[in-house]
């Protein structure tokens, strides 16, 4: 491999898994400063891009402001973009994710997306800045708020039937 090949890293099972392991990739690689707030690796120099291409091109893009969990306790990790414009936090999930690669020449990660599953509740594309739940017993995936809603007037799975409540700390239970 010439040394060009070796500065890109797939992290993509690191960033499916959580935020510690995309962490330790990062200060392994990149010239990184963090603060850790709770859950939440807070960047201190705004060095470092995020891509996001779809079909080979890039559509969006901005400097990772944070890294954390996904607010359901769910595995996987969050990332916050600050655009120059706006805020948004990009959820990447094996729903709406090809491929997660650091380059750390260009202290950047590109992050491939590819819609490959629909909402269960909506019907639409689940896409990366939405945030994604699932039914605990079988292999629906919704937009969170979506399914949240479903779930607090129908007390089930839109796609098994089987009972299912939210929980004090608003994850999906099984009733
Ligand atoms: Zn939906
Ligand atoms: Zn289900």
């Amino acid at each position: 491999m010439s040394p060009k090949e070796e500065t890109k890293i797939d992290i993509t099972q690191e960033v499916f898994k959580e935020p510690i392991e995309v962490i330790k990739q990062l200060t392994a690689n990149v010239n990184i400063e963090y603060t850790k707030v709770i859950q939440t690796y807070v960047l201190e120099n705004r060095i470092l891009e995020l891509i996001l291409l779809k079909n080979g091109s890039s559509y969006f893009k901005g400097k990772v402001v944070w890294i954390g969990n996904r607010k359901d306790d769910s595995q996987g990790t969050v990332f916050c973009v600050d655009t120059k414009t706006e805020l948004k936090k990009i959820n990447p999930t094996a729903e709406n994710t090809e491929e997660i690669i650091l380059d750390s020449k260009k202290e950047t990660i590109l992050i491939s997306t590819e819609s490959k599953a629909k909402c269960s509740v909506c019907g639409k594309d689940i896409e990366i800045f939405d945030e994604v739940m699932g039914c605990p017993l079988c292999e629906a995936k919704a937009h969170k708020e979506h399914i949240l809603d479903w779930i607090k007037m129908k007390h089930n799975c839109p796609v098994c039937k089987k009972s299912l409540d939210i929980s004090s700390t608003g994850q999906i239970i099984v009733d």
